[in-house]
């Protein structure tokens, strides 16, 4: 069995006990929480939300990139959202590779170079401050109030990023 077909076997029976409004695709916090596809950090659990309370976007290191002001975007003109709260984490992948590095790798195997940007970092904070500063001056954004985090992964615990 794959890891997808044991997904599908645990949300068989799952969606009836799913608690929460599902009557508006606009989230009840009005708050986008942008975080890292790390596995170890359970953004519902963490923060005990429930089904429509809060966008919920994911990528590599949690970074804000154009493809978060994207979706930002439509989250705050289309879908009421306000506030913006990033969460990055300690122990993440992005501390353990290099900008050219991963690119030469992607560069030798592939024969192309990655227009994009890998957004590896060695110090988290200063990460976070990066994707807070872009929210701030992104043009397409209605609401700039954007607040950081690092998650602990080991204890779960939260340290605001100033
Ligand atoms: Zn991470």
């Amino acid at each position: 069995m794959s890891a997808i077909d044991e997904l599908l076997s645990r949300n068989a029976g799952l969606t009836e006990r799913v608690l929460g409004d599902r009557s508006t695709p606009q989230p009840s916090l009005k708050v986008a929480l942008l975080t890292c596809m790390d596995a170890r950090i359970r953004v519902f659990a963490i923060f005990g939300l429930l089904q429509g309370e809060a966008h919920v976007l994911r990528n590599a290191g949690g970074v804000v990139t154009d493809d978060v002001i994207r979706s930002l975007a439509l989250s705050q003109r289309k879908l009421g959202t306000r506030e913006v709260m990033i969460v990055q984490h300690t122990n993440c992948g992005l501390q353990t590779v290099t900008e050219d590095g991963f690119k030469d790798e992607l560069e030798k195997a592939s024969g192309l170079r990655p227009t994009w940007s890998v957004e590896a970092f060695r110090e988290v904070k200063d990460s976070v401050r990066t994707s807070m500063n872009r929210v701030r001056h992104a043009p397409y954004l209605l609401y700039t109030d954007v607040r950081g985090f690092v998650y602990d992964v080991h204890t779960g615990g939260l340290t605001e990023v100033f």
